[in-house]
């Protein structure tokens, strides 16, 4: 990867350039809980954005997008917006980061990723964050702080690219360390790494290549179900929630509010139980957790589908020792803690019947948890 960009970058612009590469990210545990205030549970992953980048000594932009075989050129100004959803994420870190009183200056750049795009792993993620990082090392002697590099790539998707999305994913693809994952409070913005070294087991997304819902409805009323029952108690979020303040509610709000909040304040739960887990090395507590975020989404918050259900049933089946829908739901992957023994089955087996049962095959990912955003010395 690293070699095609610097080929490419030579080939293009008749030189070199400063490598950089930023990764995308899973999450192990915490699902609908950043909008309650709660904790997300994430980790840099092993694919990400590669990119060769040189300062050019004008006030252009010059990009180069290997794995779309496309280029755009572009001015830093409001108004220079390209036009190619792709450059729209570069350019935006480049406004954003001046919108901050940062420098930018034109550049040359090539890029490349292995990053699934659209599969949930935040390749956009990781897209912003190889270029913020690159601006913050090439233009601003890296005074921008981090925090602030990835809120570059939130705002960055808010006001170019027609996203409304929270800080987990940039946060993760900025702080990623290897073999450690970040509990982020989404409260206080506080965060704090906890060791991830599942010797013995491999990590692997099983992409279902479906989704179900394409408005945004069903998000906004499982918010709409949470912000109600927090008012009911008196509270801002189910952040400060317990099973006990709920059930005194609970002939005061619907069924479906009850259900709702349940799995908010189990979910913030088992986050803090699994990193008590991981600092034991126990992984078959942090398995089984896995296992009742899943049932929590699937019956209690019910943003799952059959798809996702199927992967979940022929983990269980094969022995895999934690799995669950990652993500908001209605399609999409499920992360799967698998024993190093177990796991060629598993492939084999979900594969198969997957395909026999909806027509097409999943797409499987193995990942490593793995550095943040960073300046690759040559
Ligand atoms: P994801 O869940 O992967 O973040 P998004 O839809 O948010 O999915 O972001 C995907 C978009 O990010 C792509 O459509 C493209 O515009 C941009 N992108 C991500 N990775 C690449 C890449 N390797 N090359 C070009 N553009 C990319
Ligand atoms: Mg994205």
């Amino acid at each position: 990867m690293k070699n095609k960009v610097s080929k490419e970058f030579e080939k293009q612009f008749g030189t070199t350039g400063t490598l950089y590469t930023a990764p995308g990210r899973f999450n192990l545990i915490g699902e609908h809980t950043d909008y309650n205030g709660g904790f997300v549970f994430p980790g840099a992953i092993d694919k990400g954005i590669y990119a060769m980048i040189r300062p050019n000594g004008t006030d252009k932009v010059k990009v180069v997008s290997l794995d779309l075989n496309d280029s755009a050129e572009f001015g830093l100004n409001e108004s220079d917006a390209p036009e190619q959803s792709w450059a729209r994420y570069i350019f935006g870190v480049c406004r954003e980061t001046l919108k901050r009183g940062g420098k930018v200056e034109g550049f040359d750049a090539v890029f490349a990723g292995n990053v699934p795009l659209g599969a949930g792993l935040s390749s956009s993620a990781a897209l912003e964050s190889c270029f913020a990082n690159a601006i913050n090392d090439l233009f601003n002697d890296n005074t921008i702080d981090k925090f602030e590099l990835a809120r570059i790539g939130q705002s960055t998707e808010h006001n170019y690219c027609g996203v409304n999305c929270g800080i987990m994913d940039q946060f993760a693809s900025v702080f990623g360390r290897k073999d450690h994952l970040m509990r982020l409070d989404c409260r206080s913005m506080e965060f704090e790494y906890f060791p991830f070294k599942p010797e013995g087991h491999k990590l692997v997304l099983v992409d279902s290549r479906v989704k179900h819902e394409l408005a945004d409805s069903p998000y906004n009323k499982r918010r709409a179900s949470c912000e109600r029952v927090a008012k009911r108690l008196g509270i801002e979020t189910l952040r400060d929630a317990d099973m006990a303040m709920l059930d005194a509610v609970k002939t005061d709000i619907t069924a479906e509010d009850y259900f709702r909040a349940k799995f908010v304040i189990e979910e913030k739960d088992r986050v803090l139980a699994v990193c008590d887990a991981l600092n034991r090395g126990d992984y078959e507590t942090v398995g089984r957790c896995m296992y009742e975020t899943h049932d929590g989404l699937s019956k209690d918050y019910e943003v799952s589908c059959e798809e996702l259900d199927f992967l979940n049933d022929v983990a269980r089946e094969c022995g895999v020792t934690g799995s669950r829908i990652m993500g908001g739901g209605f399609g999409g992957c499920t992360v799967n803690l698998v024993k190093d023994e177990l796991y060629d089955n598993f492939i084999e087996t979900v594969t198969r019947k997957f395909n026999e049962r909806y027509g097409h095959k999943p797409e499987i990912y193995p990942v490593i948890v793995s550095d943040g955003a960073r300046r690759l010395e040559d």
